[in-house]
């Protein structure tokens, strides 16, 4: 319908959990829970007469990042100087890598919501270390050098991205991959994953691509969707009065829900790239990459893909388990108890998932409610055992939520056991039909439908915990015993 369509390409930073820095051996800590300058050493600090020695570990996770990521590891890589001068920048260059980067043309296949999937492909990873970080307190700025020299992967895709929904998926996938290798946390709050997009349009009368802007400060994966999808709207409405897209960094404003100028850039920025001449070259051997290629773990598209075969799950609920690690481990351990997986993962993707809405959970965080996964497969198998029925489990779900106890304990307590005594359902449904008689011989005049609204009331006496498939038998025999 519309003319346009969008141009997108991320550039993600992700810092590499490792022991020590990228370049010393300063400790890597949490920035955010740690006393400022705690982790520093000459080198964090720049200091003069310092020199730079590669953290291997850091090449190690990087590289299994890049295979991760379908990516070709070159035989060399190097390391370069980009110089600018920022405070939290202390030596005046940041050592980054320029034309010969560790992982390049590499690519991740997103699944979208309408059932088809899309490869987004990835220009290059390359490493390079963090800066420190501006505090901005009562009109002073203060620096914290902890965050300076930790290990930070770039991961770039080619322009491939159309839609905020695809880019959603791209983030969202990324991000998994990046939790199950375990080199990274995940978690945006804390800055150890950083989104920009790249946003241009294209009119279905071009031939080339138009200028772009570039978003930074998407402080979310739901930021980095607003951020498109509103800055695709404005570029679009700024071509179209014919006041056109100046190229420019942007930011997000969060609380305006806009994007907003931070600078405009006419050029290339200047940093004066050349190989940096306090570190040697990076020879990669093929035997180097097949060690770190041997230790990559089950990766989310392989966990989906084994959820389908070996649980019989469809391909949209085994997705929905596998995004985020912590899910497809609980969903694991929930079956470990002996739980059939089908049952286990429709109360998961349907019942648990949406308390952890209702409470604003974050799914990552499915470990630390009250239920843990080897109660949630004991409830899962009181319902397979037909020891209670669904809507029961339900409550029963509901109040483990709330007190963190076992089902059976609930079930007993509260005596929700399912009725699976023949006689009991037996004397329920002879008096239900007689206290219904004028239903009964309307169903026995071909008024089929009516069988629901016996089964309502049996159900409604049993205080809805009869055992529905006894139940649904016994109305039917006593049924057809009328019509004699
Ligand atoms: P460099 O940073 O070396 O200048 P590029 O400008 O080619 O590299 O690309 C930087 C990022 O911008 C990449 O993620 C790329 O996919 C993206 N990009 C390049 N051209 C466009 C465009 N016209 N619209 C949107 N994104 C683009
Ligand atoms: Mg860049």
């Amino acid at each position: 319908m519309s003319d346009w369509k969008a141009i997108i390409g991320l550039e993600v930073h992700a810092e590499l959990m490792t022991r020590s820095k990228m370049f010393s051996s300063a400790p890597v800590v949490d920035s955010v829970e740690a006393a400022p300058n705690t982790a520093v050493d000459p080198l964090s600090l720049g200091l003069p007469g310092t020199l730079p020695v590669i953290n291997k570990q850091a090449l190690d996770d990087a590289m299994m990042v890049g295979l991760a990521l379908n990516c070709e590891i070159p035989p060399v890589n190097q390391f370069a100087r980009k110089s600018y001068f920022y405070p939290d920048l202390p030596k005046g260059y940041q050592i980054s890598q320029y034309d010969r980067p560790l992982c390049v043309n590499g690519y991740i296949d997103v699944d979208l919501s309408d059932g088809t999937s899309k490869r987004i492909r990835i220009r290059r990873a390359h490493l390079e270390e963090d800066t420190g970080k501006l505090v901005h307190i009562d009109g002073e700025s203060l620096v914290d050098y902890n965050r300076a020299g930790v290990p930070l992967l770039e991961i770039v895709t080619e322009p491939d991205i159309n839609t905020a929904e695809e880019a959603e998926a791209y983030a969202r996938k990324l991000r998994a991959i990046l939790q199950y290798l375990g080199v990274n946390s995940g978690d945006m709050s804390k800055g150890v994953l950083r989104l920009e997009a790249n946003v241009s349009v294209m009119h279905r009368d071009d031939t080339g691509y138009r200028t772009r802007t570039e978003v930074k400060n998407l402080n979310s994966i739901r930021s980095l969707y607003r951020a498109i999808e509103y800055e695709v709207a404005r570029q679009i409405a700024a071509w179209e009065s014919g006041e056109g897209v100046r190229q420019a960094t942007m930011g997000w404003d969060e609380q305006r829900q806009r994007t907003v100028v931070q600078r405009y850039k006419e050029d290339a920025d200047e940093y004066r790239y050349f190989p940096e001449p306090d570190l040697p070259v990076v020879e990669v051997s093929r035997e180097w990459v097949e060690r770190v290629r041997a230790r990559l773990p089950e990766l989310p598209d392989a966990k989906r893909d084994r959820f389908m075969s070996e649980f019989g799950l469809s391909r949209y609920d085994a997705s929905q388990l596998v995004a985020e690690q912590a899910v497809a481990h609980y969903f694991e351990a929930a079956v470990a108890t002996g739980a059939s997986a089908k049952t286990v993962a429709n109360l998961l993707l349907t019942s648990l998932f949406s308390l952890l809405n209702r409470d604003g959970v974050e799914r990552e965080n499915i470990a630390s409610t009250k239920v843990t996964d080897r109660q949630f497969g004991q409830l899962a198998k009181l319902l397979d055992d037909g020891v209670i029925n669904r809507p029961t489990a339900l409550t029963v779900l509901g109040e483990m939520w709330e007190t963190g106890q076992d089902a059976e304990a609930i079930v007993k307590a509260k005596g929700l056991a399912q009725i699976s005594d023949t006689a009991a359902i037996e004397a329920a449904v002879a008096s239900a039909l007689a206290e219904n008689d004028a239903l009964v011989q309307r169903y026995l005049a071909g008024e089929e439908k009516l069988f629901g609204p016996l089964m309502g009331s049996v159900m409604k006496a049993l205080k809805g915990q009869g055992n529905p498939q006894l139940v649904r038998d016994i109305i039917t025999r006593q049924l057809e015993a009328k019509r004699g």
